[in-house]
């Protein structure tokens, strides 16, 4: 959709209604339901679709509208609909689109819950689920068959930050008639260049970059219209999983600061995996704009920055991680990202603790591997952090 105004403009200014007060900040509206004039509007109300008016807040709520459309508005999507969480986002989105019998095709590599869904509760409804090396075409190219109804990614996974040829995978998956579904939250809705164009449907889960500081959790579907109302709404709102409008209300002053924070975040996350490279500690550090990522390339053309994540693989396995970890003073142990503290993860013990050593191993998830979220400090103070605690972490 043509927008009159450029995307920062639009990060603060879309998607806000006032009411007769004409407040300057969007209105909070905590609020259930919605009172009715008579009988026949209610029995209005119930029968058309729920985007122009409130009925229930688990249908929808002014200010949760005002966080879909400005979402809506940044990422150039025709709709959006607000969840609890991202994995209400992904698990809706998902099972919204699919019945027995049905398959899905999806790169191996993601989030701990992502996979969950996928490896776990998709099977036992009677999904065919295959999973591929999202880094090799030509296992993209035969797991895509005329059969597969849906192809999930994360756009860059988390935590390896392997990249996925999105135009290669959105040509076989059109080719099959199946739908694109890209989970983009860990490279942020800002730098992955044409993401919306390229997938059929966009999930993010908003408690990263676009609260961005830590407060509270939140999803979003980005869509055509068609899908959101024909197909998520009307799973969704009966499924439950409604963004609260107070969460909303915290992610509309998020996305006002976006640009600004992911930009900053990314530049400090350039300039510190720059200088982790040449650390004796570390046997090899992965960041999408270094010239060593495996598909460095590939991140050049598609990612105008390389994100706010950084991993880092530690020599000396899970004790040396530990010991750099538990030796950090500024960055804190969290398993968040996106946010404007620096925080650290260690992803076998914690976000992939449950699906053991061995699909571990398959995605490169190994006992030395740590990722980095790299927040708003001052890059040198966080550097001479990382120093200190890589000195203090031979086993
Ligand atoms: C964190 C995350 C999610 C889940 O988001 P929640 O808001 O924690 O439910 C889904 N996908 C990816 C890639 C994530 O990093």
């Amino acid at each position: 959709m043509p927008h009159e105004h450029k995307p920062q403009t639009r990060a603060v200014r879309s998607g806000i209604v006032r009411s007769q007060f004409n407040e300057n900040a969007e209105g909070l509206f905590l609020t259930q339901g919605y009172a009715y004039k008579s009988a026949e509007q209610a029995e209005g109300r119930f029968s058309e679709p729920s985007k122009n008016h409130f009925s229930y807040s688990r249908y929808g709520n002014p200010t949760v509208r005002m966080f879909e459309e400005r979402v809506a508005s940044l990422q150039n999507t025709e709709d959006a609909f607000a969840t609890a969480s991202g994995m209400a986002a992904v698990s809706s989105t998902l099972l919204s689109l699919l019945k027995a019998g049905d398959r899905v095709v999806s790169a191996r590599a993601l989030f701990g819950s992502c996979l969950y869904i996928l490896d776990v509760v998709l099977p036992r409804f009677g999904v065919e689920v295959v999973l591929v090396d999202g880094t090799d075409s030509d296992q993209w190219t035969a797991a895509i068959t005329p059969e597969t109804d849906v192809v999930f990614v994360e756009a860059v996974a988390n935590p390896t930050l392997e990249i996925i040829d999105m135009p290669l995978v959105r040509d076989l998956a059109r080719a099959a008639g199946a739908k694109l579904v890209v989970d983009n939250a860990l490279i942020t809705p800002l730098f992955f260049d044409g993401i919306e164009d390229l997938a059929d449907v966009l999930v993010y889960s908003a408690t990263k970059h676009i609260d961005g500081q830590g407060r509270c959790l939140g999803g979003v579907v980005l869509a055509s219209e068609k899908f959101i109302r024909e197909t998520f709404e009307p799973f969704h709102k009966h499924m439950g999983g409604a963004l609260s409008p107070f969460n909303a209300w915290v992610l509309l002053k998020g996305l006002e600061t976006l640009f600004i924070r992911c930009r900053q975040q990314a530049a400090n996350a350039l300039r510190i995996a720059g200088a982790l490279e040449v650390m004796p500690q570390i046997r090899r550090v992965i960041y999408p704009h270094l010239a060593t990522h495996p598909q460095a390339s590939l991140a050049r053309r598609h990612l105008t920055a390389g994100g706010t994540v950084i991993s880092l693989e530690i020599i000396g396995g899970k004790p040396a991680a530990f010991a750099f970890i538990n030796h950090l003073k500024i960055i804190s142990i969290s398993n968040n990202f996106g946010d404007c503290k620096s925080l650290v993860t260690h992803p076998a013990t914690t976000t992939h603790q449950r699906i053991g050593a061995e699909k571990r191993a398959e995605i490169g998830i190994t006992d030395g591997l740590v990722r980095l979220s790299i927040g708003l400090e001052d890059p040198d103070d966080l550097l001479s952090d990382l120093r200190q605690a890589l000195d203090r972490s031979a086993p």
